[in-house]
This record gives C-alpha cells, structure tokens and sequence, in this order.
C-alpha cells in the first residue's frame, strides 16, 4: 500500500472560477491573470490548463522560463511577460510570439531589430513608471517611446501598463496614479477604452481593482485575489479561498509537566499535556518564523496551539482539549477556516510569500 502524504495542498478549482469572476465583475473587466510563481504556489501548469478555456486576453508571468513552460505544455492564452528580458531571452520571445513589457530604449531597439531579422512583427506593451521603482518610461518619457514605437515596423503597440506599489497601503497616492495614468494615456491618444478590443490599458493588482476605478483602463492583473485571499481585510468575505495546505496527525503522546518541546527547548509543558506530531515542517514551507507566535492550526475545525519550533519536517501542537484527536487526524494548516493572511501575520511576512514559498514537495491536489 502506498502510504498517505504528509502534507499536501488541496486546490479547488470552483473557488479559482469563483474569484476570478467576482474580479472581472466587480471591476466591470477583462482580467490577465497573473500566474507567475507556479501561480502563486498553486501549480502553474494546472492552473493555466483550467484557465486556458476562459478566453483571457493574457496570462502573467514572471520570465520566459515560465513562459516556457506554459507553451510546451500547449496552453494557447497569450502569454505575457510581467518583468523585463535579458538580451539573449528576446529572439526566443520574438519566435514564440510571446507579449514582452518593453522599459528602455534598448528594449525597443533589440526587438525592432529582431523582428526586422525574422520578418515578423512583435506584439509589444509600453511598461509605464508612475511609482513603483521598477521598470518602464517615466511619464516625461512615454509620449516619446510611444512614437517611435509607432514608427517602427516590427514592433506593434498592444497595451501600456503600470504597478501600483501601495494600492493596499497608501490610497491618496494610489489615487494621484489613478490620475495621472488616465491623464497620460488621453494624452497620447490611447483612451478609446472601456472597450477591449487588441489595445490594452492596465494598472490595477488585487488591490488596485478592489477599491480605484480608472476611466481609461480595459483589463485588470489580479494574482493575490485569483488564488481567494484578499489584500484588504474587507474584501475576503467575497473571495474563496484556493489552497488548502493539509497535514495530517503523526502520533499522539502523554508528555509530563515540565517536559521541553522541540529545538532550543523554548516551549517547556507547564502541566500533564497530549500533545500530536504532525507531519508538516519548514521543509514544506511552512515557516519557521511561526514559531513561538501564538500559532495553531486546525484538527477537526478545532485550533490546536503550536509548540515549541517548527521543524524541518514536523511540528508538535497541543490537544489536550481535544480527546478525540489520534494518528492519522486530517490537520488544516491553513485554507477557507484558517486565512493564510494569518499565517502570514504570524510570520511577520505577507501571504504571497506563505503561498509562493510552499515547497515541491508538499503534493497539490486538484479538487
Ligand atoms: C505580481 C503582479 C501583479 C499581481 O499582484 P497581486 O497583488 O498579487 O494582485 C500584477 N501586476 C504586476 C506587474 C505584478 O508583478
């Protein structure tokens, strides 16, 4: 007999249709959904297959090895580059007609140049700097790009995108780029939206979508909220959550008071206790930084209090107040009882990095 996984991740596919819905209605757009980062954990090929019959205009991804793996596996969604290219990735993004961000002059060269030597015409967005730090022309600069852009034969303008670097922090300055962004595109003539046509204009994430409104842009890059978590507290009530991270009971023991739990011996019993081993650990992904944090994690919808540090491959929790709890017991780590947004509190850490640290071998399981 096959032995059952340790831990493993459960990814319910009706809770990806149901957030990428309420994204697209609630913001009244088409969505590129943003799968970079094996989709935020969750399995990018898998993901990307589900999706590939929804007709979006794009998926994101990080690079062109994620790229790469979303074409040999056929998926037929456009693809789009989410970060810029290396020089010697660009031929191959030009052959496989792969849609690149273009950021600088010598972008722009490099695929003029390549199209020109493969008699083809590359499909291009102008990535836009209005705060994030991080690529693309700055506003002073854009009407410039745009023209030669439009001057050239080989590259055809498709879109113009930027970031928001604090649409879940900061909502006057996240307003300002609402502002200039709009005033930008009518002034460079690219304000014929909301209609979605082959032209696309694009600045809002999860949380830019949630809660600003541009009156120029025609597509929508939602990642965090696809996968049902929400960068605003307020918002997760509408989003169900994807990824359940399970583990299950390893073995149940009697431990006296005053018996040390795990690494350090930073937990020490202070009374009789049952305590359960339990097969997830750091090596799954789940963080160390937990560790001493007023933790839990959920056995039978019941929160068993972590103790001590979180190992490499398990971690021990209390059940004293739990009688019922024996080896083999399914255990949420986190998931639609337990936010992931939690755990991430815990760990002093955000819950794209919980998502996108979870490890190869925690097994996901499509549901
Ligand atoms: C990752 C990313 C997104 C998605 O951000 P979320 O906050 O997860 O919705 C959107 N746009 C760009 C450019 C990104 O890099």
């Amino acid at each position: 007999m096959i032995s059952p996984p340790r831990a493993w991740a459960e990814i319910d596919l009706a809770a990806l249709d149901h957030n990428l819905e309420f994204a697209q209605a609630h913001s009244g757009l088409k969505a590129m959904a943003i799968l970079k980062a094996g989709a935020y954990g969750h399995g990018l090929v898998a993901l990307a297959k589900h999706l590939d019959t929804k007709g979006l205009p794009y998926f994101g991804v990080a690079n062109v090895r994620e790229a790469r793996e979303l074409a040999d596996a056929q998926v037929k969604t456009p693809l789009y580059l989410l970060g810029p290219t290396f020089p010697e990735e660009r031929e191959e993004v030009v052959l496989k007609g792969w849609t690149p961000c273009l950021s600088s002059h010598e972008d722009i060269g490099d695929f003029a140049e390549l199209a020109r030597k493969h008699e083809v015409v590359v499909s291009a967005h102008l990535a836009l700097d209005t705060g994030m730090g991080r690529g693309g022309f700055l506003p002073t600069q854009l009407a410039e790009a745009v023209e030669r852009v439009s001057l050239l034969p080989g590259i055809r303008l498709t879109g113009i995108g930027s970031h928001l670097p604090s649409a879940d922090e900061d909502a006057e300055f996240t307003r300002e780029q609402f502002v200039q962004f709009d005033r930008l595109m009518h002034e460079v003539g690219f304000d014929a939206s909301p209609t979605p046509g082959d032209f696309y204009l694009h600045l809002s994430n999860s949380a830019g979508l949630l809660d600003y409104q541009s009156t120029t842009a025609n597509l929508i890059r939602p990642g965090l909220l696809l996968y049902g978590v929400s960068p605003l507290p307020q918002w997760q009530k509408a989003l169900h959550p994807v990824m359940t991270l399970k583990s299950r009971v390893a073995v149940v023991r009697r431990l006296p008071a005053g018996h040390g739990i795990s690494y350090g011996r930073t937990s020490i019993l202070a009374h009789d206790s049952r305590v359960a081993t339990i097969g997830i650990g750091y090596g799954d992904g789940l963080p160390r930084a937990i560790s001493g944090k007023k933790a839990h994690v959920l056995i039978g919808g019941c929160p068993a209090p972590l103790l001590g540090r979180v190992t490499m491959d398990q971690i021990m929790v209390d059940v004293t107040h739990l009688p019922g709890v024996a080896t083999g017991d399914e255990v949420e780590v986190f998931g639609p009882n337990l936010p992931v947004s939690e755990v991430a509190e815990w760990a002093d850490t955000i819950a794209w990095e919980i998502l996108t640290r979870i490890t190869p071998r925690v097994m996901r399981v499509l549901k």
